[in-house]
């Protein structure tokens, strides 16, 4: 069953690697499916992420939102001042590591 789909390749990889983590079964759709650049790519083209079995609906579906929610933070540098997007360890800007407190 499809547990995820996403048109930007990266993030389908990620929660690929997060169910591994998981050692959740699971592998991915439509991986090479995007047509050539500049074309747009009907939905159903999208990568996708299927999970070899459906009784692990739930607990991917937890894990797959708590990726969300914590990639969902962002913050602010305090080098450069640019926000960046909470999958960044480090400004993408600038490169320092260092956080605003909010
Ligand atoms: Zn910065």
């Amino acid at each position: 069953m499809r547990i995820y789909t996403n048109n930007d390749r990266f993030m389908v990889w990620q929660v690929k690697q997060l169910l591994d983590e998981h050692k959740i079964p699971c592998f991915i759709k439509n991986e090479f499916a995007s047509g050539a650049m500049g074309e747009l790519s009907p939905l159903d083209c999208q990568p996708e992420v299927w999970l070899n079995d459906a009784s692990w609906q739930a607990r991917a579906e937890t894990l797959i939102e708590q990726m969300q929610e914590h990639t969902a933070i962002e913050w602010v540098c305090s080098g450069c001042g640019e926000t960046n997007g909470g999958n960044f360890e480090v400004c993408w800007q600038c490169g320092q590591e260092t956080h605003v407190d909010q």
